[in-house]
This record gives C-alpha cells, sequence and structure tokens, in this order.
C-alpha cells in the first residue's frame, strides 16, 4: 500500500515535469531546458514502473529498454537534419503501434471487452499507419494521392469500423478483434493518403494528437496516471497545433480530410528565359547598399544545410553594412511545425530577429530586399487569387512587396504543393540559381 503510494507520487512528480517540458517548449528561448524536463520525467517514469511490474523479467525488460535507448541515442545523434521531420513522423507512428500492441496484450490477457483498451487499439492503429503514409509524403513518395472515390472509400471504411467494433463489444473472439485492428490500420492510410500539399503539417498534427490520446486510453487500461496525464497532454498539445496550424492556413479541420482538390493543376507553364536572372555580387551589392533585408526561409534550406551560412551573412550585413535584418517565419515553412525555428536556433540566431507572419508582413513595404532561400509555396500568390489552387486560402509572405526580391533555388520548379510560383516572373524578381548554401557564401564572399 504504501509502495502504491510512492509510486503514485513519483508518477505525479514525473507528471509535473512533462508540465514543465511543454511549458518550456512553447517559446525557443526555454525549448532546450523543456526537454532537460521531459528527459528526466520519462527517465523517472521509466524507473518506477520498472519497480512495480506484476509479473517482472528483468532481463528482457532492461535488454529490450536498454537496445531501445541505444538506438535512439544512435538515431538522434545520427538524423541530419533534413531528415528530421520524417523522423518525427515515425516517432509518432511508434507511439500509435506502442498502444496498439499494448492493448492487443490487454485483449489477450484479460479475454473481455473494455472500452478504453478498445479506443487504445483503434486510435493507436489510425496513428500508427497515416504516420507512415506521411513518413513516405515527406520523403516525397506519394504515387497514390489521386485514388478515386476517397471521400466515399473513407466514409465506408470508418462504417464498416463502427460496426465491427459493435460486434467485437458483443462478442469477443480473436477473429473481431483481428477485425477491428485490421480496418483500423487500413483507416490510417485511406484518410491520410488523399491529403496533400499544402495540408500536410495540419495532418502530421492530428496524427501526433492521436498518437497521445490512444496512450491516454491505454493508460486507463492499466490504471496507470502518468500514461494518462502524458498521453492526454501529447493529445492537447496536438490538438491546439492542428488548430493553430488550420487557423493560420485558413482552413477547416474536418474539411482537410474530404477536400479532393490537391492536385496541382498548373505545371511548369512558362519559359525559363521569361525569368530575370542575378548573381551573388548582384545580391551581395543590393544588401549592402539596404536599409533593410528579410530573409525567408523554407525547405530549401533545411535540405542544403544553409542556416548557418545565413547567420554568417545576416552579422556580415548589419555588423559591417549597419542593414536591419530580420528572419520572416512562415507557419507551414519546412516539413514540420517549427522546423525553420529549430534550424535558425541551431545556428544561434537571436530570437529577437525572427518573426512570424503576421509580425513582419507589414513590413516588406518598406524592405529593400528580400532574399528568399529554398522557399516557394509560402510566398505563392495563387493562394490568393486562384481558387482551384491547393494553396488557396493558405495567407502567403508578402515578400514581391520589397524593392528586390532574391528567390535562392536551383531552378523554377514548384514546391511541395506543385504549384508553380507567378513572382518568379515579375519585374523585381531575380532568380539565384544554386544550392542554397553555395549562394549564400559566395555571397559572403562577395560581401
Ligand atoms: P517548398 O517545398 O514550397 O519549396 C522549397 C523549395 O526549395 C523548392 O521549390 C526547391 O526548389 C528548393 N530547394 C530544395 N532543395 C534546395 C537546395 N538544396 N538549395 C536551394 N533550394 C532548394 O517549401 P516552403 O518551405 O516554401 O513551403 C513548405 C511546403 O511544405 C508547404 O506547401 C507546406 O504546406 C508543406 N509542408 C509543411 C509541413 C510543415 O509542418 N511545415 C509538413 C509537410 C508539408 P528547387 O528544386 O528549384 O531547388
Amino acid at each position: 500500500m504504501i509502495a502504491d503510494k510512492g509510486l503514485y507520487v513519483i508518477y505525479l512528480v514525473a507528471s509535473l515535469m512533462f508540465i514543465f517540458a511543454i511549458k518550456g517548449l512553447s517559446s525557443p528561448k526555454n525549448a532546450a531546458k523543456g526537454n532537460d524536463w521531459a528527459i528526466f520525467g520519462m527517465m523517472l517514469a521509466i524507473v518506477a514502473t520498472l519497480f512495480v511490474l506484476p509479473a517482472r523479467n528483468d532481463f528482457v525488460i532492461l535488454t529490450v529498454a536498454l537496445t531501445g535507448a541505444v538506438l535512439g541515442v544512435l538515431w538522434g545523434k545520427n538524423i541530419e537534419m533534413k531528415k528530421l521531420p520524417q523522423m518525427i513522423a515515425l516517432l509518432n507512428g511508434l507511439g500509435g503501434l506502442s498502444s496498439l500492441l499494448v492493448g492487443m496484450v490487454q485483449i489477450f490477457a484479460q479475454k473481455t471487452y473494455a472500452f478504453d483498451v478498445c479506443v487504445g487499439i483503434v486510435v493507436g492503429a489510425v496513428a500508427f499507419t497515416g504516420s507512415l503514409v506521411a513518413f513516405l509524403k515527406l520523403q516525397g513518395i506519394d504515387y497514390f494521392k489521386r485514388f478515386p472515390f476517397s471521400n466515399f472509400i473513407n466514409v465506408c471504411v470508418f462504417g464498416a469500423l463502427c460496426f465491427l467494433w459493435v460486434m467485437f463489444a458483443q462478442n469477443q473472439t480473436l477473429i473481431n478483434a483481428g477485425l477491428v485492428v485490421g480496418v483500423s490500420l487500413l483507416f490510417g492510410v485511406t484518410i491520410s493518403l488523399p491529403v496533400g500539399g499544402a495540408d500536410m503539417p495540419i495532418v502530421i498534427s492530428v496524427l501526433n494528437a492521436c498518437s497521445g490520446f490512444a496512450a491516454s486510453a491505454i493508460g486507463f487500461a492499466l490504471d496507470n496516471v502518468v500514461l494518462i496525464i502524458t498521453g492526454a497532454l501529447v493529445g492537447a498539445s496536438g490538438t491546439i497545433l492542428a488548430l493553430f496550424m488550420s487557423a493560420a492556413m485558413n482552413k477547416n479541420l474536418l474539411k482537410i480530410f474530404f477536400e479532393t482538390k490537391h492536385e496541382a493543376k498548373t505545371g511548369a507553364s512558362r519559359s525559363a528565359k521569361e525569368a530575370s536572372v542575378g548573381s551573388a555580387a548582384d545580391a551581395a551589392f543590393l544588401m549592402e547598399n539596404a536599409r533593410r533585408v528579410i530573409i525567408v526561409p523554407g525547405y530549401g534550406m533545411a535540405a542544403a544545410g544553409a542556416q548557418y551560412a545565413l547567420k554568417n551573412m545576416a552579422d556580415i550585413l548589419e555588423k559591417k553594412y549597419h542593414v536591419d535584418v530580420k528572419f520572416a517565419i512562415h507557419p507551414v515553412a519546412g516539413r514540420m511545425p517549427g522546423h525553420m525555428n529549430v534550424l535558425l536556433a541551431e545556428a544561434k540566431v537571436d530570437y529577437e530577429k525572427v518573426a512570424s507572419l503576421d509580425e513582419i508582413n507589414a513590413d516588406f513595404e518598406t524592405a529593400d530586399v528580400a532574399y528568399v532561400i529554398g522557399a516557394n509555396d509560402i510566398t505563392n500568390p495563387s493562394a490568393r487569387t486562384d481558387s482551384s489552387s491547393p494553396l488557396y486560402g493558405m495567407p502567403i509572405l508578402d515578400v514581391s512587396k520589397a524593392k528586390t526580391v532574391f528567390f535562392v533555388k536551383r531552378s523554377l520548379s514548384a514546391g511541395y504543393a506543385g504549384v508553380e510560383n507567378p513572382l518568379f516572373f515579375e519585374s523585381n524578381t531575380l532568380m539565384l540559381y544554386g544550392d542554397a548554401k553555395k549562394v549564400t557564401e559566395e555571397i559572403i564572399a562577395d560581401l
């Protein structure tokens, strides 16, 4: 009894650490500390749980836990920054898979139906396969997004899932359990597959929330307080992020899964000759003589690992030429929520210089140069003008209002949503073709 009380106190302390972690992670300044809180909280929860497992097989448990820990450390240490979004998607999926497996064990052990276990299994399975689809899409593997009648199929699969759930609740056979799991896994695939273009960040946040809620449901089944609280924290923060993302993109959360116009109808319709090309020397000259330069980073900055060169360029402009330099961050820039903030923080860019879309959009009018590096969709005006575009409705960074816009990218090709960007052909745009890091280093050499 005393041991039980002690365990609850330890779980409570671990839960508090997770709350501090979430609080810390809400601002770039305290994010590293927030992460430390999460690590300590998780260690405490794991150690406490190890001591109270009903049937302990220390050797197996420790071997599995240590193998997982070593793999996690190696993976985390060696992951290329540009692959971070894929890693997050996979980890999300693994969270869902854990809930699914623990739920299955509960069913086999108790041989009876429990609502919380079933929620954990179903939501965990959806999070698992949905995250695998998100992972593939982030890898650029997205061949099946146009499958016909996707809305109809989704409704049918969901209907079948509800029916099988009721059947399983009435008759707890192995076949019924297997059918619920199988159709849940299928639903994760069919619901995520048709979503594409600019809506992926929202889907990733929803799947993140699902993996949290699944864990929380399993926590109820296992009577494990720390799992209930942690799962609820992840579920709630994922939901808030999804709502925030959909508000930032002017989209309705539900409609995203049932919208059918995810295909870009525009290809590269205009000739490369119509776009004006600049050089690193042009960019260096215009920026060193500017009063205000706004840097707009996008996925290509992450792909090239250009954040250190970018920080270096900004420092030279400020210290040597007294230029006012700011970084403008679009909420869906890159391939995961906060992607650009993480990379700029890694390169030690001052937080004060980093502004969100709402904070900085009006400043483009007074900027001499917008330096758009590896960004495309987040500046594409078709989001305002073309109601058939997959980007339609998304707010954009008003880079074209700056006197000169440099686009640093390797070609005129479209961004993630597959939509041609008309800004490349504007009279105040100069294309700087090449790898983002290499071009920025050439500018630094000229400065
Ligand atoms: P985009 O994908 O629109 O554009 C990135 C551009 O970077 C490409 O056009 C590419 O052009 C260029 N690029 C790639 N590699 C390099 C390189 N090494 N050097 C220079 N340029 C390079 O990215 P944005 O950040 O503008 O927009 C993000 C998009 O991703 C949005 O559509 C968003 O919805 C979506 N998304 C966002 C997620 C998130 O959570 N933030 C998650 C999933 C999707 P080129 O090939 O010519 O070089």
